[in-house]
């Protein structure tokens, strides 16, 4: 029996576990492991409370009596909980969080044991964490990190199985000399400006607006496998997608898992891993099968930004953790699985003023939609501006896999607004003026009195548009399903902040020289639209007419990771970053050094795994399974039999052409990575990773997915497709 079909057994053999749902009510239970708004209410005294509740709302420096009131009573909430350990919780470059684990448990100078924690271990810890990618930020004289309490998103209790829990606190973490070594600080610094930007711009309108917080709901993408079935692929295990595989006879051709039932066993992954969710306050609502077999996606409600990175972060973490238990993996790799669809991310953003107004949702008034109209125009020549830097903040080595394969939004950033607005916008340029004092311009009207008007733009939907307007949010769905979804929200904040300021500018210089409002705020729009048209796309985005009508527009369509990365270093980007005070130009720059190492380093472990899976797992069998052809053969020829002996020897011919070959590519990829690790220059290293190490990938497959078909199933090495994808 293979390591293979023992996993395959032992797949098929599993069910669902019986689970005992918690006896409190979903809204009881919600928050309950979080260090909350409530909680401190509580605990707290009434003047500790109101300085940390300012400091959450309006950014507010605490002080440190303060801290240690603070660290006093999540100590002792912890405790009471059952937690042995603190750590800050960050999120450095790697793509992952990070923490560090200390005892509370600590002893005094008499030896007497105690549980300590101070405010000053909750507003800062050096980690020592020296090993985090830094792109050169950190020489080693100065290799210290520190990470700082960030206040705004609760603090929470992280089980760790076998009884421990931890206090996790959100944190930032930034070098010695105060530059940003992780994605929350410039997110939190892009949030700052989007808010004073936005509330700016709202004031022209509606001048009781004091603070525009930034909102996002992520959907995530993820594909499960049975554990046993995990660990009889190698290439899973070491670089997240299988690198071999011949498609299963039935794909997703019937479209029929898509919003199917939903299998007991997953379900039960998803009723737990829920649970353990909402105790955590992440407000997960929606769960359904994707398109792809084996394929499915969680979505929570929308939050403030800051909150809902974090509890995606948080999310991908405890999915693992949950999964573990039921014997499955989770997969957030963006393409596991070649010719099945890919996993995304799909953030959907908006801006939401403290008097309750979406500012990116149409309404009924026609003075409200003159606000609309200008906060969704400068969001589109924000994008239109800085399309390609929004394409570098969601390349990696996975999303170039998927972006642009026929299921996945292309390279091409364009941008979705449906057919009304577009046409609109339309008539807002040749005739100079909106028609929206008819009002209703937004609304079906159905005729059926029993159900209420819908919006519009709700059901106008494009799946293949990588940036489109859903009705009341745009919807960012080119972003990689492993990637931390702040790498493009710092981008988004920061140039829509940027371009809000520029759209305020003008606005104040035309009202100083007399300009009425309206005609002002027309004015600017109209040229806006003018000016970022071409980056409006209605059509099919998956087509190749799509392809080259962009290429017909001046829009960029940049393939390669390496080649995208690069927007991070143009003075566009920098002096728009410098500007906001989001980025420094020497922060970007480290950024596209680590994400240009991050690229080489997958490729070359996916590499490394090509190599080694096709030599000792697959070439070695073949062997094996052509010497029992053999000895048939030659048993049929000493029997005269040689007619029957013929298509043997052809199977056994056809073997051997493939075995030639991949034994020379990848001969040859080994040179190309020698080749590659010898480059100075890291831009070029990634490049010669990217095209001519990268170039053997396929070729290599393709054999190797030709010889599954040719050998006896029962021989085959590895978890085929077909066993993986279609979960009991
Ligand atoms: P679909 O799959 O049709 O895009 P879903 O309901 O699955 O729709 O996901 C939509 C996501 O958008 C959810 O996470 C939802 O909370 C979020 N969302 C809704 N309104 C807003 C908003 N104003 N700002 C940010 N996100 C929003
Ligand atoms: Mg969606």
């Amino acid at each position: 029996m293979t390591f293979r079909s023992k996993a395959f057994e032992i797949a098929q053999g599993r069910v669902a576990p019986v689970l005992t749902p918690p006896t409190e009510r979903v809204a009881d239970l919600y928050g309950s492991n979080t260090f909350s708004d409530d909680v401190m209410k509580t605990l707290l005294s009434a003047e500790a409370y109101t300085k940390i509740s300012n400091a959450i709302r309006s950014g507010s420096t605490i002080d440190r009596e303060v801290a240690d009131e603070v660290s006093a009573a999540m100590k002792s909430w912890a405790i009471s909980k059952g937690a042995t350990h603190y750590t800050h919780w960050f999120q450095p470059l790697t793509g992952t969080t990070a923490e560090k684990h200390d005892s509370f448990f600590d002893l005094t100078i008499d030896g007497k044991a105690v549980e300590k924690f101070k405010g000053s271990a909750l507003v800062q810890q050096e980690p020592d964490a020296s090993s985090f990618p830094s792109g050169g930020l950190r020489a080693t004289f100065e290799a210290r990190g520190y990470t700082g309490w960030d206040p705004s998103s609760p603090a929470f209790l992280m089980d760790n199985g076998a009884g421990g829990k931890t206090l996790c606190i959100p944190s930032v973490f930034i070098s010695y000399t105060g530059e940003a070594l992780d994605y929350k600080a410039p997110l939190l610094r892009s949030l700052v400006m989007l808010d004073k930007a936005a509330t700016g711009v709202c004031q022209f309108f509606n001048r009781d607006v004091d603070k525009v917080t930034p909102t996002l709901g992520i959907e995530q993408e993820y594909f499960l496998v049975d554990k046993a079935l995990y660990y009889a692929r190698p290439d899973l295990l070491m670089a997240g997608r299988t690198v071999f595989g011949h498609s299963p006879a039935r794909g997703q051709q019937l479209d029929d898992h898509y919003f199917g039932s939903i299998s007991p066993r997953v379900n039960a992954f998803m009723v737990d891993f829920e649970f353990e969710a909402l105790k955590l306050g992440i407000p997960v609502r929606t769960r359904h099968n994707e398109v792809a077999p084996g394929q499915f996606e969680c979505a929570p409600t929308f939050e403030e930004v800051n909150l809902a990175i974090d509890h995606n972060a948080l999310l991908m973490d405890l999915m693992q953790k949950v999964g573990d238990k039921h014997n499955f993996q989770v997969l957030f790799h963006e393409k596991p699985f070649a010719g099945i669809n890919g996993s995304g991310k799909h953030n959907n953003w908006s801006l939401s003023t403290d008097t309750g107004i979406n500012l990116l949702a149409p309404t009924s008034k026609p003075k409200e939609n003159l606000r609309f109209l200008t906060f969704l125009m400068n969001v589109v020549k924000a994008v239109h501006d800085h399309a390609d830097l929004l394409r570098a903040s969601i390349s990696s080595a996975g999303n170039e896999h998927r972006l642009g394969a026929n299921e996945a939004p292309p390279s091409i950033v364009s941008v979705f607004l449906g057919k009304d607005l577009t046409n609109m916008l339309e008539e807002l340029v040749n005739k100079g003026e909106i028609t929206l004092e008819k009002g209703e311009n937004f609304y079906y009207k159905l005729g059926i009195t029993r159900i209420p008007n819908l919006q519009r733009d709700n059901t106008d939907r494009n799946r293949t548009s990588p940036f489109c307007f859903t009705g009341n949010k745009f919807e960012y769905r080119a972003v990689g399903s492993s990637q931390n979804s702040a790498s493009p929200m710092i981008v988004l904040n920061t140039i829509v902040a940027n371009q809000l300021m520029e759209f305020k500018k003008e606005m104040d210089e035309r009202l100083a020289a007399g300009e009425e409002k309206k005609v002002a705020t027309v004015e600017i729009l109209k040229r806006y639209f003018t000016e970022s048209k071409n980056i409006l796309f209605e059509g099919n985005g998956y087509s190749d007419e799509w392809i080259e009508m962009a290429k017909s527009r001046g829009l960029s369509n940049i393939r390669e990771t390496y080649d995208a990365l690069y927007a991070y270093t143009t003075d566009k980007t920098i002096n728009a970053f410098e500007k906001m005070g989001v980025l420094t130009s020497r922060e970007l720059h480290a950024r596209y050094e680590i994400e240009l190492e991050n690229y080489v380093k997958k490729l070359q472990i996916e590499s490394r795994v090509i190599g080694d899976l096709a030599l000792n797992h697959i070439v070695s069998t073949v062997v094996k399974y052509q010497f029992k052809l053999a000895q048939t053969a030659r048993s049929l020829t000493d029997l005269e039999m040689l007619e029957e002996a013929a298509p043997i020897k052809e199977i056994i011919k056809d073997i051997s052409s493939h075995i030639v070959v991949i034994k020379r590519l990848v001969h040859e990829m080994t040179e190309g990575r020698k080749t590659a690790n010898n480059i100075e220059d890291l831009f070029e290293r990634a490049k010669y990773y990217g095209s001519e190490v990268k170039r053997f990938f396929d070729e290599i497959r393709y054999h190797v997915d030709k010889l599954e078909l040719l050998i006896d199933d029962e021989d085959w090495p590895l978890a085929k497709y077909r066993e993986m994808l279609f979960l009991e």
